[in-house]
């Protein structure tokens, strides 16, 4: 039997819909989060998700204006590929090259990316403290390069670690335009040095997958983040050897609170973003 539950019942004419393209999109968690948000604050707005193959995607950004959409997020294989077809890009996305948030004002399409400035907050609120902190992070794609672009500009050093190196070092000299504290290292046979950790592979999202460094390296007091959303194999044995440790989920949540916001101009309801959340994933 068809399950319509009562938000689809009041779909209206005036219904505002915002949404979220990607490639694949079965797994997402936004819905939950966004639509929670808007029905707390009384918002005729929804949130959906749309599955856009790459090629696409130039149709689907055009019929953000075709369709008056209110705007979408974009996750892989758009944050990058979105660009050239915007109208406008807000200064921090034009500095990281990326973006995962675009808004509809009047036609013209902006977009911006929240996930560094999620990420930077799912710490803050932790409190954990960037300045001062030499920070790794294990990855150089766009993920990376979101979070890497603040925490350049906020830790004491940065430095990339990446399989493949050429890839760290591009990363490393983008964001050495912003901040002359980046660099890369070759190997990760010793992380004494740094206070904080992160993981931004996907290694721990497949069962099987090996551990992104080995855990017998790590020692109390060093924070290390995960930006997968459940608690991974990494966190797990981190936290057996005496570590802090911070999964994905906060900046799943911080993300989307500063989308929520672009699209309605209203303060995010955080807890019940968080509330929905969770629901998804104990
Ligand atoms: P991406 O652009 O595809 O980059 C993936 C990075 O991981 C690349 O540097 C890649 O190295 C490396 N990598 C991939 N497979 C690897 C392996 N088997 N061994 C070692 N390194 C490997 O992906 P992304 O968008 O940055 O996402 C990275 C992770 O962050 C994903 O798990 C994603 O789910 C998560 N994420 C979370 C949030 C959130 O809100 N919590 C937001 C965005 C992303 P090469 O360059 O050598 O290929």
């Amino acid at each position: 039997m068809l399950n319509a539950g009562p938000d689809a019942m009041n779909i209206s004419g005036t219904t505002r819909i915002t949404g979220l393209f990607g490639y694949p999109v079965e797994h997402t968690l936004s819905p939950v989060m966004q639509n929670a948000a808007f029905s707390h604050c009384g918002l005729d707005y929804r949130y959906l998700p749309f599955s856009v193959r790459p090629e696409s995607l130039r149709n689907a950004v055009e019929a953000i204006r075709a369709l008056s959409l209110s705007g979408v997020n974009l996750t892989v294989p758009h944050k990058e590929a979105a660009l050239p077809f915007l109208d406008r890009l807000d200064g921090e996305a034009s500095a990281i090259g990326a973006v995962n948030t675009i808004t509809n004002h009047d036609n013209v399409l902006t977009g911006y990316n929240t996930d560094g400035k999620g990420f930077i907050m799912s710490l803050t609120e932790q409190g954990v403290l960037l300045e001062g902190s030499k920070v790794l992070i294990i990855g150089a794609g766009g993920a990376s390069r979101s979070i890497g672009y603040y925490l350049s500009r906020t830790a004491k050093g940065l430095h990339l670690y990446n399989r493949n190196r050429e890839k760290a070092e591009g990363l490393a000299s983008h964001l050495s335009q912003h901040s002359g504290n980046v660099e890369v290292i070759t190997n990760l046979t010793t992380l004494d040095a740094f206070d904080i950790i992160i993981n931004a592979t996907p290694l721990g999202l497949k069962r099987h997958d090996p551990l992104p460094l080995d855990p017998v390296l790590l020692h109390p007091g060093q924070v290390i983040c995960d930006l997968i959303y459940h608690k991974t194999p990494l966190l797990i044995k981190a936290a057996a050897r005496g570590c802090r440790t911070i999964d994905g989920l906060g900046m799943l949540l911080w993300q989307g609170a500063y989308a929520f916001e672009l699209w309605t101009g209203i303060n995010p309801p955080v807890e019940v973003m968080r509330t929905a959340l969770l629901s998804l994933v104990k």
